[in-house]
Order: C-alpha cells, then structure tokens, then sequence
C-alpha cells in the first residue's frame, strides 16, 4: 500500500497538521522520509528519543523482551515492572510507583491520588486542585482542565470542577487563594508546552510552605522535565538545597514521556504514607507497566542516570544556547532563551510575533526538525546523545532556516 501526506487528510482525525513529509526511519539523530530524505532531529518525539532512535542496546531489549513476555496484565506480577521500580525508587527517595501508560494517565492518577488522601483524612469537602496559567498536564478531561491553557478544554464541558487556576510564579495569589480546603497544587519545574517558562525557586519554596500549613499535597509534573531533560534525572533534584538547606521535594511526582526512550509508559511515584490511600480496586490499569515497556525504561534509567551522561547534557545545552546567542547577534530573532539542559526555548523578538510554526515549517524545509511552543516559541528538544559535530550542523541547518525567514 502507498500512503502519502495526503492519506492523513483522507483518513486521520485532523487533531493535528503534520509537517509535509511521511518518515520511515531513524537512526540516532536522523529521521528519514518516505523519499530518503533526512533530517536532523531536535524534537526528539517530543522529548520522548531521549536515546535516539534504533538505539542499539533499546533495539536489543525490546527484541529480546518480545521473545519472552510482552503483556500480563497487574494482575500478576513480572520480574521487569519490579525492577524499574525498584530502582527508580532507589533512584528518587521515593517509596512507591505506579505505573501507566502515558503522562496524562499519570497525571490523572496523581490527581486521583491526592483527591482520594485528602477525602480519607479531611472528608469530602477538601477537594480543590490549584495549578498555574500556561501549565499542562495532559489531554484527558481531568488532566486536560487542570491544566492552565482554557483552549485546551474549552467545548468539552460539563468539566470536572474543584479546579482553580492561579498566575504562575505569584506568591501573593496562593497565599490569598489556598486554604484548607485544597488538597493539592500541581505545576512543573519548567513549563513546556506553557512557552519552556522556569519556576522561580522562591515561589517554589512558598508553595512548599503553603502546602504544609494547608495540608495539601504538593505534586511535581516531571513528565517534560523529567529523565535527564534538564541535565539532572528529575529536576527536582536541584531544589535540594533550596529553603535554608531543608530542599522542596513534592509529595507526588508523575513521569512519562522519555521514560522507556520511545516505549509507552508513565509513572507516579511517592511515599508508602501516600500510597496506603489507594487500596486494591480504587485505580488501575490494563497495559500500565508492562513487562516491554519496563524492560526498556531499566536501559534508560542505567544510562541517563550516570553522572557523565547528565554533564553531557547540560553541555549540548549550554552549546545550543551559545550558538543559538550567536545566530540572535546576526539575525535578532529571539528576545529571550530560556530552559535548562536539552529542553531549551528561544521566545521570538517582536518583529515576528504568532509566526513560531513559520519558522518551523522552514526548518523542516531545511532538514532540521525542530517543536514550538505556542505561536511566539521555538522548542528544542533533542535526543540527549546529541553530539557537539550534530549540535553544530543543526544550527547550521537553522540559519539556513533563519535566513529565509528574516528575509520574508
Ligand atoms: C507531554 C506532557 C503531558 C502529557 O503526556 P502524554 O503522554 O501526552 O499524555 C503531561 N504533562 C507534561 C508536563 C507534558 O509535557
């Protein structure tokens, strides 16, 4: 059969307007079209490649895994969904995982999970959720209206209620708004989606105050941030010196998108007193931590979490952002970078306000593919074993890219 871009018009649900070319395979940082073209790759997937793509040693897990166990269901146990989680919990400090198969399905259970802690110890009226403009958790209904972009859910009413937004990064508004009645706040480290948009630390170490006064749980969406992204394994793991040495860790933590380099996972984890509150029969999953799925995140977890690893991270980081310094010089584009490790964002300058998917689709054009977030951000996302010689042919790919689109 001959499937060409216009198949997705005839017979996809147009929740999305894909680039122009239909890809067939990749290798490491390269992706190839249906006509042998190739690109350089800096979405990753969407964060999700950490190590590429056709990753030998994920290549060889998977085929191996496949040869002894794919799928049993939680209602049995295997040997790979208990060694992932035993060593991210070694991993974390956390006490206990659960997994699913998706971000939103995790974020989804920590929601449900903080619900559900809140109505055993304080009854049901503790039921309100805080979580910030521009957030995003996901596209289920919960998730997806917990979340702070109202374009997202707006039209899927009767939403879920108990929901209420605050600016991000706003001390005063918490302080104003939470109150015993809350039962949690959620919000990521980095906005992704939101626009790459970095949590300032004294707000983070107040909404950890304001929880513990108010006993709501406080839970982190790592699931953009998370495994490496940010040149430490869980981004959390920098706060912990913050509020006079004490760190702010969250109660909850969700996690997916490059958790099994490519592989459909997610993960909340947390502590046994947390954990209690879901007893056998209050949530579940059919496909949620499957052996496969498993198999692999152990392979990215031995890798990613090496200390040598997370450095080289934070150096292709610090090396897009000089040359990405270097092209604004020439073609003054961005107003601003921001992000930390490989989950950069470059905020364009005024002159070309709304036209990130512009830009995009010129990069394509060019061979290099590269995310937005929003209408007035450039995302990137690259695997995380990008190397300084591909570092350095992808910004030049993007000038050619910024050439033209400075020139339209
Ligand atoms: C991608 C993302 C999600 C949703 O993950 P899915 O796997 O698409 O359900 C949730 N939260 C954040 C921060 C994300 O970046």
């Amino acid at each position: 059969m001959t499937v060409t871009r216009q198949t997705f018009d005839q017979v996809m649900i147009p929740c999305y307007v894909p680039q122009d070319m239909v890809l067939q395979r990749g290798s490491g940082c390269y992706l190839y079209d249906t006509e042998g073209k190739r690109y350089l790759d800096l979405s990753a997937g969407i964060a999700v490649n950490c190590l590429g793509h056709n990753h030998p040693e994920v290549v060889k897990t998977i085929s191996e895994q496949a040869q002894r166990l794919i799928h049993v269901s939680n209602i049995f146990v295997n040997d790979k969904t208990l060694t992932l989680a035993s060593e991210l919990t070694a991993l974390t400090g956390f006490d206990k995982v659960f997994f699913t198969n998706s971000g939103a399905e995790a974020n989804e259970a920590a929601l449900k999970l903080a619900r559900r802690v809140a109505y055993d110890n304080f009854g049901p009226k503790k039921d309100e959720i805080i979580s910030f403009a521009h957030s995003f958790h996901g596209r289920t209904l919960f998730s997806v209206s917990v979340g702070g972009q109202p374009k997202y859910s707006t039209g899927f009413g009767p939403i879920p209620g108990g929901i209420t937004h605050l600016p991000f990064n706003d001390s005063a508004a918490l302080e104003q708004t939470i109150s015993d009645k809350t039962c949690a706040v959620i919000l990521e480290t980095i906005q992704g989606e939101g626009g790459i948009l970095p949590i300032d630390p004294e707000f983070l170490v107040k909404v950890r105050h304001l929880c513990d006064q108010h006993h709501a749980l406080l839970i982190f969406d790592e699931v953009q941030t998370g495994v490496g992204r940010t040149g430490y394994f869980y981004s959390f793991e920098q706060f912990k010196d913050l509020d006079g040495g004490k760190g702010v860790r969250p109660d909850i933590m969700s996690s997916a998108k490059g958790l099994a380099a490519g592989i459909p996972i997610g993960a909340i984890l947390t502590t046994d007193e947390i954990a209690a509150h879901f007893k056998p029969g209050t949530h579940g999953s059919t496909f949620g931590g499957n052996p496969l799925a498993c198999a692999v995140g152990s392979v990215v977890l031995h890798t990613v979490s090496q200390p040598e690893f997370l450095a080289h991270v934070r150096a292709m980081g610090d090396l897009i952002k000089t040359k990405l310094n270097e092209l604004n010089a020439k073609y003054h584009c961005f107003a601003q970078l921001r992000g930390q490790g490989l989950l950069i964002g470059a905020e364009l300058s005024s002159d070309y306000q709304g036209q990130s998917s512009t830009l995009q689709k010129l990069c394509t054009k060019h061979g290099l593919l590269v995310l937005v977030a929003g209408a007035n951000v450039l995302r990137l996302t690259p695997p995380l074993i990008i190397t300084p010689s591909e570092v350095n042919a992808a910004m030049e790919l993007l000038e050619e890219a910024l050439q033209e689109f400075t020139a339209q």
